[in-house]
């Protein structure tokens, strides 16, 4: 059987080791636009605090694929699938599949603001781009980062690290929007500010430029900040443009069934690149789970995926930040709350039933509350 699998993240990886833990024989080939080996993407962030070195934060190296019998083809590129002959075609000129995996991943994507001709104007997702912050970095010495997300505080905090004076800029009035409750991100904005990251809360950004002592960051209210450079972090869009005049079905990814199918036989999708029961997660641990359950579904293995428990856990500051499962407040929900110096923990419970959880400071009970909410 001849095993394409396009993308060579955490989904594109944990399919093909999955595969090769069953399956000796197959032809497997992995295809990246990217120039690198398997690397842990959310920890690029380490690397452009110029505290760790890339080659710590690669996961395979050139031999894993050697041992595992996997041809790796990079820095090429997919360009279209012709779905009914089953060939793909790219940069590398085109190949055929009996199985496709696509784990394409997703892209940062861009407010209306933004113009690809700005300069020092930056967004982060692969190691190329990386490179080019850290370029900038050097002969820089403040930074603005629109968006204060997960990616957002992480990135800004690297630079802080780099000696940077670096203020989020958020639209939402508290950080992680998406991750933490207005009271859970007071708290972590308290311990982020006493490590020297600053923010500016409620504020749109309508323009940057370019201007002769650097970038001019204008926003809705009429107020404007200088900075040396800018970060754009807000958001990604899912990578399928080369599904365009398929039928493979898509929202805001590819539309996946419990075995990761798409509509189009012997077509499946893993990742960042995916949609679940209209979710799209975004997030290591879903993009590594539905990679792992697309593997054995090619190799025909009886699975049934039925989600992920929605969460996240990052260290930023050296703070320990995790929000797991619902926290949405019904009639019915009851809080309960511990605080205690630099730790905090919110439950969210239905009943006897924890749905919910925003830990900081000590997120080490992270994957059995994450257990507990999924049972
Ligand atoms: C800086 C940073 C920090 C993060 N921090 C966290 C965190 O703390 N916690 C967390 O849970 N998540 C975090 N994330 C998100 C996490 O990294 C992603 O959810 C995860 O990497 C998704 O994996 P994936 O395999 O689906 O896609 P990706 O890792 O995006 O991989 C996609 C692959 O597809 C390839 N590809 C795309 N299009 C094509 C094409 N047309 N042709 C050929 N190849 C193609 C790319 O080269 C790449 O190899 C972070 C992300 C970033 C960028």
């Amino acid at each position: 059987m001849k095993i394409i699998i396009i993308g060579n993240g955490i989904a594109a990886n944990s399919a093909a080791t999955v595969i090769r833990e069953h399956d000796r024989e197959s032809n497997i080939t992995m295809l990246s636009d990217e120039n690198q080996f398997f690397y842990a993407r959310p920890r690029l962030t380490e690397f452009i605090s110029g505290k760790t070195a890339f080659e710590k934060i690669l996961i395979h190296d050139e031999a894993w694929y050697k041992k595992n019998n996997i041809e790796l083809l990079k820095g090429l590129s997919v360009s279209s699938i012709d779905t009914e002959h089953q060939v793909l075609y790219g940069s590398f000129g085109s190949l055929s599949y009996d199985e496709l995996l696509i784990a394409s991943g997703a892209s940062p994507s861009f407010p209306p603001f933004y113009r690809p001709q700005l300069e020092k104007v930056y967004a982060l997702r692969t190691k190329e781009q990386a490179d080019h912050i850290i370029a900038t970095a050097q002969h820089s010495e403040s930074a603005a980062i629109i968006g204060g997300g997960l990616l957002g505080i992480d990135t800004a905090f690297a630079l802080v690290e780099r000696g940077m004076d670096t203020t989020i800029i958020e639209f939402y009035g508290w950080l992680l929007p998406k991750q933490l409750d207005q009271d859970s991100a007071a708290i972590l904005r308290d311990l982020l500010s006493q490590k020297r990251l600053k923010f500016l809360f409620g504020k749109q950004t309508a323009s940057i430029s370019n201007e002769k002592n650097g970038l001019t960051l204008a926003f809705a209210d009429g107020t404007s900040i200088l900075a040396d450079m800018a970060i754009i972090s807000a958001g990604v869009r899912s990578n399928i443009a080369f599904l365009k005049g398929t039928k493979v079905a898509t929202g805001r990814g590819i539309t996946i069934d419990h075995q990761m199918r798409t509509n189009v036989p012997h077509i499946y999708a893993a990742g960042d690149c995916s949609e679940f029961e209209g979710k799209m997660y975004g997030v290591w641990s879903a993009a590594k789970e539905q990679g792992e359950i697309a593997g054995l579904a090619m190799i025909g293995q009886d699975v049934d995926y039925q989600g992920s428990v929605i969460g996240a856990r990052i260290k930023a500051a050296g703070i320990d930040v995790a929000s797991i499962g619902d926290f949405s407040m019904t009639p019915s929900t009851t809080v309960e709350v511990f605080h205690e110096k630099d730790i905090f923990k919110k439950y969210f419970r239905e009943g006897n039933k924890l749905k919910g959880a925003i830990l900081i400071g000590d997120t080490s009970d992270y994957f059995k509350l994450q257990k507990e909410i999924a049972g």
